[in-house]
């Protein structure tokens, strides 16, 4: 089998993840055969360094050792039992871990099977409590502009960016949205705290005005993944856990994408030093390996489902996979190799080659900004660098940028005009110079006339 066979046959059966797939008449399928810690291989031999983390859920790189005994342990122990009534040791050993290590207070964990099923789980969980509390009326979201959370009909309505969502408007609840605190809108001279701050007034305007109705505010701590790595500094969480005391209104982080080490600690909420009421994990919870994910909450929230259960107030909500062993098995593994291989503090060192690598680039004609937190660092094309105007989406210049990178060892796939960088926590320094040198080139050929 080459490349070509396998690409032909996907092309008869498969309909691909978010992709138009006449894409694909002038664009290969790239079939890859096998991984390797940051590389992965096609069936012509061909490597590619996997920048991305295989869309973010890669910790601790491909075919890992560790995670690999687990799971094959794990295989022959347990593969999948119900969690309704039935319990196994990988989900209590995972979950008493996780409370000591989640921001303080987060004593529950519900299972689920996916992020956006995570982000639905704490939605409902949300709405259900201020139900069983006597505050039906408290029924509505809040949430940020240029966010994202998800896929499915729930967690497309508490989203924001318009590609994913505006297709499917009339299927979804109505939100309220405030605008981002995105630093890169921040005017010139004006530092990331002080913007984010400033952006701070507009949310709590809303809740001011609609807390009486709002259930919860629903964001991406610090980075807003999906919508072209825009981030913000974590003064806004601390704004934000206290406005929405003052207001009751719960506060959920969405951590699917930043959690597990990806901003310089474990959890990005830490950098602001608060709880949320409701932390939502996937990604990066199985080091990449297998689809899980969980709700964290309080033990307030909990007590209020508990109760005679004439008096209807359980959180009847299940998925078939939910809590599965496997992948419980695989996160204790990870969490094994974040703890004992001192992953956070390596990480601090490959976050400052990152930089490093990455510098000459703030000074290239068409890059209008080059930010990062921790593990995530983002070059943004422009148009024109002194207003930072986009090029028009339609030139899809960033496709030249995965492009070139696939004709030259790397998996680099742009968001738009943001070329990104979240890397495997095992990438090497001189992986990092590849990855450098790979990325200025694409960005050259790609914002060339
Ligand atoms: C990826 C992502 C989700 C959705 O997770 P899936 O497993 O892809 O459904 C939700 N929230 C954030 C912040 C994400 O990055």
């Amino acid at each position: 089998m080459d490349n070509d066979q396998l690409m032909q046959r996907d092309l008869g059966v498969l309909w691909h993840p978010c992709t138009q797939m006449k894409d694909h008449e002038w664009l290969p399928v790239v079939p890859i055969r096998r991984g390797q810690g940051v590389w992965l291989e096609d069936f012509d031999g061909n490597r590619y360094l996997d920048a991305i983390s295989s869309w973010w859920v890669n910790l601790h790189g491909h075919a890992n050792p560790r995670i690999n005994a687990a799971l094959k342990d794990q295989l022959d122990t347990l593969e999948h039992v119900l969690l309704a009534g039935f319990s196994h040791e990988p989900a209590i050993t995972l979950a008493e871990r996780l409370v000591k290590l989640a921001p303080e207070g987060l004593s529950r964990v519900f299972y689920v099977d996916n992020g956006s099923s995570a982000v639905e789980a704490a939605l409902k969980m949300s709405y259900h409590y201020w139900r069983n509390s006597g505050k039906p009326d408290k029924h509505r979201f809040i949430t940020l502009s240029n966010s994202y959370h998800g896929e499915t009909l729930g967690a497309l309505a508490v989203g924001d960016v318009a590609l994913y969502k505006e297709t499917y408007q009339p299927l979804l609840m109505e939100v309220l949205t405030a605008p981002s605190p995105d630093c890169f809108e921040r005017e010139p001279g004006a530092s990331w705290e002080e913007h984010s701050r400033q952006q701070f007034r507009h949310m709590e305007a809303l809740l001011n005005e609609h807390a009486d109705t709002v259930s919860a505010v629903i964001v991406e701590p610090l980075v807003q993944c999906a919508g072209n790595m825009r981030m913000y500094h974590p003064v806004y969480l601390e704004l934000l856990r206290d406005a929405c005391d003052r207001h009751g209104v719960h506060l959920i982080a969405d951590e699917i994408a930043v959690g597990f080490g990806r901003t310089g600690t474990l959890f990005a909420c830490e950098q602001a030093g608060i709880t949320p009421d409701f932390m939502t994990l996937s990604k990066g919870l199985t080091g990449g390996y297998l689809p899980l994910s969980l709700v964290m909450t309080r033990d307030g929230i909990y007590e209020a489902f508990y109760d005679d259960y004439e008096n209807l107030t359980a959180f009847l909500h299940s998925h078939s996979y939910t809590g599965n062993p496997l992948g419980c098995r695989a996160a204790l593994a990870s969490l094994d190799i974040i703890e004992h291989d001192g992953v956070i503090e390596r990480n601090r060192t490959t976050a400052q080659l990152m930089a490093e690598a990455a510098a000459p680039l703030a000074d290239h004609p068409h890059v209008g900004e080059v930010r990062q937190h921790g593990m995530i660092l983002a070059i943004e094309m422009v148009a024109d660098k002194a207003r930072r105007t986009p090029f028009p989406w339609q030139q899809r210049r960033g496709l030249d940028v995965y492009r070139h990178g696939l004709a030259n060892q790397a998996l680099l796939r742009p968001l738009g005009n943001v070329v990104y960088w979240m890397p495997p926590y095992v990438i090497e320094p001189e992986h990092i110079a590849h990855l450098g040198r790979v990325t200025a080139e694409g960005i050259d050929l790609a914002t060339r006339g």
